[in-house]
């Protein structure tokens, strides 16, 4: 056994649903504006421009139902409902076509973003690491193997905070399809079990405040529910 000279960080991991086995957490990808209304919203061109990714940390993962804490050096904290994937094969330059045999399968998730320190990011051409991979930043549902339910292409996604509903959308509006997003990612890295893709936000986002719950659903995927502390 190798030895190391500080503790070893622990694998971050989601429950899987249907099992005591979890999931573990490789990496986190995440895409930028994949729904039109939500690329407007935020002052971008709803075209289809290539996909552009960014990521969070694999430790930002926490359990649906745990108190998200309100982080620091914010006081815009947004919220992002989204599609996450789980990949349960890698590889490297997949084929569109062939690109759902590499999905695990499919959670409900939110993008939490210090929305304020991501526009003064922007502003500057600064790297979005402290507005989008800060501690806990992705509230996660159980995943949901996709031998259970296919590969969702169309249906509602919603997010509530405090039961009103705050974004509303369908993976139907997604501008960059599940299997497309992987193809492109996968040309770009390498791509290995373990890997999560949170696929974009519908439009709606908006700013959530300590004592306040947030609830997300995806038709035949999940939901989620996140207590903000
Ligand atoms: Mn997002």
């Amino acid at each position: 056994m190798t030895d190391y000279v500080v503790k070893p960080p622990q694998l971050p991991s989601l429950p899987v649903e249907g099992t005591s086995k979890r999931y573990p957490v490789r990496r986190i990808y995440c895409v930028g504006r994949n729904y039109a209304a939500h690329a407007v919203e935020m002052g971008g061109d709803p075209d289809k421009e290539p996909p552009f990714f960014f990521l969070k940390n694999p430790n930002n993962v926490l359990d649906s139902g745990k108190t998200f804490p309100y982080p620091p050096r914010t006081s815009d904290l947004h919220f992002e409902i989204e599609l996450v994937v789980a990949l349960g094969k890698g590889g490297t330059d997949i084929a569109v076509a062939d690109a759902l045999s590499h999905v695990f399968g499919y959670a409900v998730g939110i993008d939490m973003t210090r929305r304020d320190l991501q526009n003064e990011a922007k502003e500057m051409r600064r790297p979005w690491e402290v507005s989008k991979a800060f501690e806990l930043s992705a509230p996660c549902s159980a995943i949901v193997p996709a031998e259970r339910i296919g590969h969702p292409d169309q249906g509602e996604i919603w997010l509530e905070v405090d039961g009103e509903r705050r974004q509303t959308g369908d993976l139907n509006q997604l501008i960059w399809k599940v299997p497309e997003v992987i193809s492109h990612l996968s040309a770009l890295f390498e791509l290995e079990p373990g890997d999560l893709i949170m696929t974009g936000t519908p439009s709606g986002v908006g700013a959530v405040k300590k004592g306040e719950t947030m609830h997300g659903f995806i038709a035949g995927v999940g939901e989620i529910s996140t207590p903000v502390g």
